[in-house]
């Protein structure tokens, strides 16, 4: 499959690793909107939130229990915002499930 974030979960394209356990992977983002961004992606390949199910939900939750953790790793002790786009009208550009963790300053109010 031509998925950037597989590609980085394999090690084919380096990234810049946050945090990291059987399951998921965190990693800096390229291109970053605030002090802190990171990305939490499952290993298995899953679109968008659109794609999530009954089936593979569990995953969901597991990246949930891990946010505050990798939240503290890179500092953020003082708040944060998670983000998921999913399809084309909230610009998503990576069919790769994947959080935003953004913080390390005071966020816009306005999300969007
Ligand atoms: P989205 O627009 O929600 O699909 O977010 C995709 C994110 O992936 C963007 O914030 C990009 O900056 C980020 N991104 C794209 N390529 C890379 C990469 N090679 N390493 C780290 N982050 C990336
Ligand atoms: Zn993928």
């Amino acid at each position: 499959m031509n998925c950037l974030f597989c590609k980085i979960i394999a090690g084919e394209i380096p990234s810049t690793k946050v945090y990291e356990d059987e399951k998921i992977f965190a990693f800096k983002d390229i291109n970053p909107q605030a002090p802190v961004h990171v990305l939490v992606i499952p290993k298995m390949h899953i679109a968008c939130v659109d794609e999530i199910t009954e089936e593979n939900s569990a995953i969901v939750a597991h990246i949930f229990q891990n946010i505050p953790k990798i939240a503290k790793l890179c500092g953020l002790e003082n708040g944060y915002r998670v983000i998921s786009n999913c399809g084309d009208d909230a610009c998503q550009t990576v069919k790769h499930l994947h959080f935003h963790v953004i913080g390390g300053a005071k966020l816009a109010e306005k999300m969007a």
